[in-house]
């Protein structure tokens, strides 16, 4: 049987985004976001980071600092016993990118590649997994890869976003997804024939 992913975008999702963060000083992880990987490890859920990283391209810093701020991001996750079992990241820009990055890539969301990528190499079943984004982007890509459930993750107080009408719902808190791994996936549909979970907090867009 395909297994199911947890997506997760990275920076406002996993880490607050001040702005090309490479750097464990910069670091800040999002509130609950140890808990919803747990629970999305304990139900065998695949959890993949999908990270657009243009600061590489743009040459803000380095494949290496970048894969050196990932190895540290990863080892605190586990020191946590939450697991994050790949990460994917695109590092072109496609106006911006120096050299071999300056590219108009298929991997830089919203383009779907880096998820497709994770659909072939963990053998997944999109329509019933999940993305987690704080980006339009996000969801976008994520709805073209074909990923049946999508998340705008907007912390209350954060600027608001508005989401195309379909693309996805709105979380104020990653908490509000923990139960989402632990419940049967019975939940009603909602008025687009769309599978929600049955979580009072949710706002649909
Ligand atoms: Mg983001
Ligand atoms: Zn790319």
């Amino acid at each position: 049987m395909k297994r199911k992913a947890l997506f997760l975008d990275r920076d406002g999702v996993v880490n607050i985004d001040h702005g090309y963060v490479h750097e464990p000083r910069d670091c800040v992880f999002v509130d609950s976001i140890f808990d919803v990987v747990r629970s999305a490890n304990h139900a065998g859920y695949a959890v993949v980071l999908i990270t657009n990283q243009a600061g590489i391209g743009r040459g803000y810093f380095s494949l290496d600092q970048f894969q050196a701020f990932t190895r540290w991001m990863l080892s605190e996750f586990d020191q946590r016993q939450a697991r994050i079992d790949q990460v994917y990241f695109c590092p072109h820009h496609p106006q911006f990118g120096l050299g071999e990055y300056l590219l108009a890539c298929n991997c830089r969301k919203p383009q779907p590649g880096m998820l497709l990528q994770a659909r072939d190499d963990l053998d997944l079943d999109m329509e019933a997994s999940l993305m987690i984004g704080d980006k339009q982007s996000d969801l976008e890509a994520a709805a073209r890869a074909g990923v049946g459930h999508r998340f705008l993750f907007t912390p209350r107080g954060a600027e608001r976003v508005d989401l195309r009408p379909g693309l996805g719902v709105l979380i104020e808190e990653l908490r509000e997804l923990s139960p989402w791994f632990t419940q049967e996936q019975t939940a009603p549909t909602d008025v687009n024939g769309a599978p929600q979970p049955r979580l009072p907090t949710i706002q649909h867009s």
